[in-house]
């Protein structure tokens, strides 16, 4: 169990009826994420991406969120004021199930940071791209369970043994461990 740690909770407010599809909050956070940052944007490398259905006005921003193993067995299929939505709409994971959140290039999982940068950013840039107020972004101080240690890392990894092979890992980082040394 981790120690209780008081903690910036930082919260991004969706209006899915504000929401017009607009796909700026895509090219902002792919631009942010870009390296070097801003060189350029690629709306299939976004933490944030818009299930559109104009015929159906269908528009709903989902963030990346943890990344899934394997696909779940279950599917959720929403009725909302009479739109039916997609299955898994408005699931957050990268799974195996879809391209969503995964960094097309090398299939890594992509997940929303909250634009974690130094100097620390006012808002968020998709909120900051989003003129619509689809997006709004909130604060606030909480006491919360500090993750253990090296969970992120672990996720990461397990990512990298799923797609390349534990064993391919390994001697990658053998190979990296010579090159510190030397
Ligand atoms: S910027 Fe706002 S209005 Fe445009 S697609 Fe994103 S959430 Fe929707
Ligand atoms: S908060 Fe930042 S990292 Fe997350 S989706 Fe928005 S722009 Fe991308």
């Amino acid at each position: 169990m981790g120690e209780k740690k008081r903690k910036k909770i930082k919260t991004i407010k969706v209006d899915v009826d504000k929401c017009n599809g607009c796909r700026a909050c895509e090219v902002a956070c792919s631009a942010f994420h870009a390296a070097p940052k801003y060189s350029s944007n690629n709306p299939a490398r976004s933490r944030i991406r818009v299930i559109r259905e104009p015929l159906k006005d269908i528009y709903v921003p989902v963030y990346a969120g943890e990344h899934a193993r394997a696909e779940c067995m279950g599917r959720d299929k929403y009725t909302i004021d009479g739109k039916e939505y997609d299955e898994c709409s408005f699931c957050r994971a990268s799974c195996p199930s879809r391209d969503l959140f995964k960094e097309p290039d090398s299939g890594l999982p992509l997940k929303c940071d909250m634009c974690e940068s130094d100097p620390e950013l006012k808002q968020p840039l998709c909120v900051q791209w989003c003129i619509t107020d689809a997006l709004v972004y909130e604060e606030r101080e909480e006491e919360v369970e500090e993750a253990a240690a090296g969970e992120e890392l672990d996720t990461g990894l397990e990512a990298l043994a799923d797609k390349y092979g534990l064993d391919k890992i390994m001697e990658a980082v053998a190979r990296m461990a010579v090159a510190k040394k030397g």
